[in-house]
């Protein structure tokens, strides 16, 4: 009698590296004979790829695990990521989980499980984050049209807010060549598009003789995909070259996303980024200038401590001034082990909704008025999915479009004649 297959369900908390990581365990799995179910199915393994940064990790995972647990309380319960990380105590006190693996370890997911007496109670395999040196490239397959390629893990900056280099370990890529031969795996994929991922992807190379620049021109003539976005790159590693090189290429779309976080010098200074906000403004200025049609989106922190109205005033109007599209509004949130959490001048949560709407208020304004300068005029869209019978696609330049056309148009690009302006989402005709 043959040995029924195994099901194994994943779920992803957080960012797009990890569902880019989650894919590519999810895919050694069936490599191995698995058969990949819902989480919300009945299955043998349930893996739950945890993120740091909701507030509520715990919770969530708590609650994530008693759901497996209910589907089938025979399951073995894995727990990776950076929850998983920074506090693997903690989630071996809840009840049910089998095996919890650090950031070194996740990808040994399936080795781990094939050695592990199971019912000798929770196993945590994790090493400490200065000692986590390995790089493993992944790319996610959730989506048809669109894949994530993580080029880059870990972080060597030390911005007083954040906590990320403390689950991910340092800066770290693959070579040139072993990125290229995943990204040709990808491209033999449907997906037509490809965001280029990492947690500080301008220091791809860092160590050796390669950078982020020497990556994006091999890319640049990866067969089998038509589309190449840069996820978010740190503005002080944005440099002339790249931009230069994305405008004349005709894969890299023009569209940018770069983390400012503040636009007072004095909280920069206090958040120990390695800018001042000319350098944003002068990077800003060179985009536009020799690409005028580019998409630029901007992160921002509000309430982070010691910001006074003066600060946040000097943040709001030098956004307002700038020539940028959207922006993606974060209200400050203490983390324990940071610099930050030690600060003095700690601003009220109300102050901080306060500051996040009038922000949130401008980001609509400003997609708008982006959006509007591209009415009646001609733009290619890749078509990604169908909602309320429309179908949904992007532009070159990451604006949001919608054509009353059928499914058959998904994961094809088509040039497209912008029309009525809604604000996040534009009409369109083929
Ligand atoms: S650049 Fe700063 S905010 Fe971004 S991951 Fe590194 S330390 Fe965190």
């Amino acid at each position: 009698m043959s040995t029924p297959t195994k099901r194994v369900a994943f779920h992803t908390l957080g960012c797009k590296l990890n569902f880019s990581e989650t894919a590519t365990i999810s895919r050694d799995f069936i490599r191995h004979g698995f058969e990949k179910v819902d989480y919300r199915d009945e299955a043998d393994i349930y893996v739950l790829n945890t993120c740091s940064v909701t507030e509520n990790a715990d919770k969530e995972a708590r609650k994530l695990i008693r759901k497996a647990k209910r589907r089938n309380p025979n399951s073995s319960v894995a727990v990776i990521g950076c929850y998983a990380q920074l506090k693997p105590n903690d989630i071996a006190e809840i009840d049910g989980v089998d095996i919890i693996l650090g950031a070194e370890e996740k990808f040994n997911l399936l080795n781990h499980l094939n050695e592990i007496d199971l019912n000798s109670g929770t196993k945590v395999i994790q090493t400490e984050i200065d000692h986590v040196h390995k790089f493993t490239p992944s790319y996610s397959s959730g989506e048809r049209t669109r894949s994530f390629l993580k080029v880059q893990d870990g972080c060597d900056y030390t911005c007083s807010f954040c906590t990320i280099p403390l689950a991910r370990g340092k800066s770290r890529s693959d070579s040139i060549e072993n990125t290229m031969k995943i990204a040709r795996e990808l491209a033999k994929t449907d997906a037509r598009e490809i965001v280029l991922t990492g947690v500080n992807i301008g220091d791809f190379g860092k160590g050796s003789d390669e950078s982020f620049f020497n990556l994006i021109q091999q890319l640049d003539s990866l067969d089998g995909i038509d589309r190449i976005r840069i996820s978010s790159i740190e503005p002080n590693l944005l440099t002339n070259d790249i931009i230069n090189f994305c405008a004349s290429s005709r894969k890299f779309m023009p569209h940018f996303h770069v983390p400012l976080q503040s636009g007072s010098d004095k909280i920069l200074g206090a958040m120990r980024r390695r800018y001042k906000r000319n350098l944003f403004e002068e990077r800003v200025t060179k985009i536009k200038s020799i690409i005028p049609d580019a998409c630029i989106g901007v992160d921002v922190i509000v309430g982070f401590p010691g910001e006074t109205d003066v600060d946040f005033l000097k943040t709001y109007n030098f956004l307002n001034d700038l020539d940028i599209s959207y922006l993606h509004v974060f209200s400050y949130s203490e983390r324990p082990n940071t610099d930050a959490v030690e600060m003095g001048g700690v601003i009220s949560k109300e102050k901080r909704t306060e500051r996040s709407k009038m922000l949130h208020i401008l980001s609509d304004k400003k997609r708008r008025y982006f959006h509007d300068k591209f009415v009646n005029t001609k733009r290619p869209v890749l078509f990604e999915n169908m909602k309320n019978g429309k179908m949904l696609g992007h532009t070159d330049n990451y604006i949001q479009v919608q054509v009353d056309e059928s499914m058959t148009l998904i994961n094809t690009i088509h040039l497209v004649k912008l029309s009525l302006n809604h604000g996040t989402v534009v009409n369109g005709e083929l």
